[in-house]
This record gives structure tokens, sequence and C-alpha cells, in this order.
């Protein structure tokens, strides 16, 4: 069933409710609870990119069969990107960078670098504004576009492939994407490197949880990444996983 069709069939539920409770056959309280609960269930399936419950995202490959992985960096780039590309550089390993174009157009040299070192670089919106979720298609839309423009000018390339931020995806952000025709990189294992302060427990918490075919979300912007990443890669390379970019793990196109 489409979403459109559900949500239209729900706001009929509610409002058959709301009028049976004006006459008293059911209590006002049941038609709050049922309000409140759609509103939870509405928010849960829009801030969880894995549950493909707006569309279809490039979340893991559970076929994987050669323990590869994916490592990828949300919200740079900026400073601490150069400490992070040092690492992968010393380990020899290919990552992918969502960019945010307004940090593109800060630290054009940066995102150079990051292209130039291998790394595979994707739309992250221009402003990742904490609005997100109250956008419009339109302003969705313009938020993907400018960004794509950014990396045009600054690296010369189109990117083929987006990431919400905040794993956001709502009827606005879809109908968006549908216009831009960008294929939507999600992750299945958070690494809550932006959240947890201890290196140790989020190194701990991917190095517990890391399977064949995963990708991992990190942030470039986090001092403590860095650490984490150093740990991780001993790790990854000690049990023989493979990491590449995301284009190379789900066999697509990086650009247009
Ligand atoms: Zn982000």
């Amino acid at each position: 069933m489409k979403f459109e069709t559900l949500h239209r069939i729900v706001l009929g539920v509610l409002l058959i409710a709301a009028l049976l409770s004006a006459f008293h056959f059911i209590p006002g309280l049941l038609v709050i609870g049922l309000v409140l609960g759609y509103m939870g269930f509405l928010l849960f399936v829009s801030t969880n990119v894995q549950l493909n419950f707006f569309l279809r995202a490039f979340n893991n490959n559970p076929e994987e069969t050669e323990r590869r992985i994916a490592l990828t960096f949300d919200d740079g780039p900026v400073e601490n990107t150069l400490k992070i590309l040092e690492v992968l550089e010393k380990y020899k390993v290919e990552a992918s960078f969502f960019c945010i174009g307004k940090n593109v157009k800060e630290n054009p040299e940066i995102f150079n670098l990051i292209i130039k070192k291998g790394h595979f670089v994707g739309n992250h919106t221009y402003s990742h504004t904490r609005k997100m979720g109250f956008l419009s298609t339109n302003a969705m839309l313009q938020e993907i576009k400018k960004c794509d423009k950014i990396f045009k000018k600054v690296g010369g390339i189109t990117p083929g492939t987006f990431r919400p931020p905040f794993g956001i995806i709502n009827p606005q952000v879809r109908g968006a994407l549908e216009i831009s025709g960008h294929k939507v990189i999600g992750w299945n294992l958070r690494s809550y490197d932006a959240v947890i302060n201890s290196e140790e427990l989020v190194v701990k918490r991917v190095l517990e949880n890391v399977k064949p075919g995963d990708v991992i979300l990190f942030h470039d912007n986090k001092e403590n990444t860095v650490e984490i990443l150093e740990q991780l890669l001993l790790f990854l390379r000690a049990n023989h996983f493979d990491p590449v970019r995301v284009d190379e793990l789900f066999n697509i196109d990086a650009y247009t």
C-alpha cells in the first residue's frame, strides 16, 4: 500500500474517532492516545532510513561473501578530515565521505584532497539544517541541487548518491529525490561517534557488531573519530575485513 493511501485511511479513522468521542461514544483520552501513537509512528519511520519505509536505500549488503564493508564519514570536509585521511592512508584503505555543500565551499582544498586520495564523495545537502524534517519538497530539492552544484564547481564531479542528514526520509525528501535521481546510501551500523564521548565504548560497539557487507556511519568532523578509526582499522585488518567504497560494495556509479 502507498504511504499516501495509508495516511488518508488513518486520518479518516482519527476523524471518526474524534466525532465518536465528541458524542461520548468513546473516551477522549483514547483519541488523544491514537493521535500521539500515529505521530510517534511517523517520527519513527521517517528518521530511520534503514527501515526502507518511504524508499529503498542502500543500507548494507547482506549477500556479501568476501568480508567487504564500507566505512562512511558524514558532515565534512573540515580540518579534522585531514587527520582521518592520514589514518586511511596509513592503512591503505578507501572510504566514502558524504559532504555538506557549505563545508565544501569553505574547504575546497580538503574536498579535492578526499577525491585525489581515491575516496568516494556523496551529497549530504548544502546546509544540513536542523529543520530538515520540515522542509517542503522544493526546499529539499534546492538543498540537494545546491550541494551538487558546489561539488561540480570545486571538484568537477556530479554525485550520483545522497545520504539524508539525520537519516530523515519523509514524503518530501522522497519527492525531491524522485526529481534529482540520486540513489540513497544509508547505513546499518551506527558508531555513535557523535553521541558517545568514550572512544573505548564506540570501538567496542563497532567491534562487537561488525559483519561482512556492513555500512558503518562515522563523522569526520569529530576529533574522537581519528583515534576510533585507527583502533578499528587494526581490528579489521587482523580479522581480514576488507574496507571498500560504497559504490564498490553496492556495484553502483559514484558520479553521473
Ligand atoms: Zn550529517
